[in-house]
């Protein structure tokens, strides 16, 4: 294909999807071929300051635009999802790697988001006190921010602008998107839909880019808020830039979870929910488990878990029967495989080596395939750094309490799992452990929108997670109003009043 026929990814700003004029391009590309699919523009500070400035105009109608009519919205941008999930994924799949039935996943979890968005009529709600003072009533209002941002990592290309576009603009935000460069096809299709589903023109804007299109966005003055996934060095960054220009900023960042294995858990379930968390996905979840502590007896486990690990079928995400894709890129693909050399160098003993994993005609893919290492303990660099790739390391510890002080001396703080048949243990562990979001023999406890995500302390910067009631009040403002209505032709019965009481 020559370079003329490489489609490009358009940018959306004011209702249009548009060529950039940017100079800079870079290749979207296919994980597993190395085929390019497509060019993505690094826009330009002309065309961001547009998308700003559009979203900005639309937020005057918007804001008054019925909340029933904004749910409608939704309702039916749920319904386009689900018509075109099988199409959605094939174009994930293509530019992301993971496979087919787990970018449906990643479309479904995603979608139950925007269900929630459709429900923003019961959600988008102030309260009321009667009586607070004679004839004085307080209430509050839940009013839109205005225009918000959002910036995503290239793991999750639907789920998680999902998890930010739908609810900002059902609470009557307008918003300006920067997708991941490395796959932002899928994000694209999504929002071509949403614009069929009814988000008028300038309610959703896309810019696509890096470094300066994100600092952009955390500096100009119009933008009222940020909502940040990815790595903790660039929501670092993030948080910093975007608050100290006021905004309001919530940052979901890196993470390494840990699962607990319990002597008394059902080993089978347990061992296959282990294998599932650790690999699925190629290990690029921020939610995966690439640390296993095997407690007591259950050491005894890992031969099994080694076992069943080898059989996972390594392949291009299309493939059937493929359970593990290739990394999102060949720097990705050197990263890993260099942690995992630094794993042997630093004495960590290699269970199961997916360095030179076979997988057929895909030689050209960024593949690794199932990696464990047992023996490993903080200080060895595939222990302390995410790695972010399917490579398990296994601890041992010999009590619940000493895997409880393991993970809570973890700066990570995203998600764990813990596998027991005890009702006790499981409790226990929920209540000791220092980690946002727990697994009670479910190895990816990422909530469902009814709740928000809420992972806490090195993973997140910022008090309000995203989707759920959090992201309610993270994209509005309350405004709290105390009201009194005199009767014509009544005055106030205490006449005059200086003081701060209310009479
Ligand atoms: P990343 O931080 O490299 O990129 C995220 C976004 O930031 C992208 O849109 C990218 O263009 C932009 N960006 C990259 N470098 C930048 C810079 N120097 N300045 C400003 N912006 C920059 O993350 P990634 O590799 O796309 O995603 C993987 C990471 O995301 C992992 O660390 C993973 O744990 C994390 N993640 C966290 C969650 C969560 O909910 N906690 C969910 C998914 C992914």
């Amino acid at each position: 294909m020559s370079a003329r026929e490489i489609p490009t990814v358009k940018l959306l700003i004011d209702g249009e999807f548009v060529e950039s004029r940017s100079s800079e391009w870079r290749e979207v590309v296919n994980p597993a071929t190395q085929e390019v699919l497509a060019r993505v523009p690094m826009a330009t500070a002309g065309e961001v300051e547009q998308a700003i400035a559009a979203a900005q105009a639309a937020f005057r109608t918007w804001r008054k635009t019925p909340i029933g009519a904004r749910a409608r919205v939704f309702l039916k941008y749920q319904q386009l999802i689900r018509e075109n999930m099988p199409e959605l994924a094939a174009v994930l799949t293509a530019e992301q790697g993971k496979t087919l039935a787990d970018a449906q996943g990643d479309v479904f979890r995603g979608l139950e988001v925007v269900e929630h968005a459709a429900a923003i009529g019961n959600l988008q709600l102030g309260e009321l006190a009667h009586n607070v003072a004679g004839g004085v009533d307080t209430y509050t209002l839940l009013q839109p921010l205005g225009v918000c941002a959002g910036i995503t990592p290239f793991n999750f290309p639907a789920m998680i602008p999902l998890w930010m576009f739908p609810m900002a603009i059902a609470c009557g935000n307008t918003f300006v998107l920067k997708p991941s460069e490395q796959d932002p096809m899928v994000t694209m299709r999504l929002v071509e839909l949403a614009l069929q589903a009814g988000i008028p023109k300038g309610v959703l804007n896309v810019v696509h880019g890096g470094p300066s299109v994100v600092d952009a966005l955390c500096d100009h003055p119009d933008i009222k808020a940020v909502s940040f996934v990815g790595s903790t060095r660039v929501g670092t960054h993030v948080h910093q830039r975007a608050t100290a220009s006021g905004k309001r900023v919530q940052c979901m960042m890196g993470a390494k979870n840990h699962a607990v294995v319990l002597p008394d858990a059902n080993k089978e379930q347990a061992l296959n929910a282990l294998v599932g968390a650790a690999f699925g996905a190629a290990g690029q979840r921020c939610m995966a488990l690439p640390v296993a502590i095997l407690v007591g007896e259950a050491r005894a486990w890992l031969p099994e878990l080694v076992a069943k690990s080898r059989q996972l079928k390594v392949s291009a995400g299309h493939e059937p029967g493929a359970d593990v894709g290739p990394l999102i890129s060949r720097g990705a693909c050197e990263r890993v495989r260099a942690l995992i050399d630094k794993g042997v160098a630093q004495g960590a003993r290699l269970e199961l080596d997916g360095r030179n994993v076979d997988v057929g005609r895909y030689q050209a893919g960024n593949f690794v395939g199932p990696t464990i290492f047992s023996g490993v303990r903080p200080g060895m660099a595939v222990y302390d750094e995410e790695i972010f790739g399917p490579v398990l390391c296994v601890v041992e510890a010999q009590t619940l309490e000493e895997a409880i002080a393991l993970i809570n001396a973890n700066p990570n703080g995203n998600g764990t799992a813990i596998f027991t048949q005890s009702g006790a243990a499981a409790r226990r562990f929920e209540e000791e452990i220092d980690i946002g979001q727990v697994g009670i023999n479910v190895p990816i406890p990422v909530p469902v929108p009814t709740f928000s995500f809420t992972g806490s302390r090195a993973s997140k910067l910022g008090e309000l997670g995203p989707y759920g009631k959090q992201a309610v009040l993270f994209y509005t403002q309350t405004k709290t109003v105390t009201a009194r209505w005199f009767e014509d032709p009544v005055t106030s019965p205490a006449g005059l009043n200086t003081t701060i009481a209310l009479a």
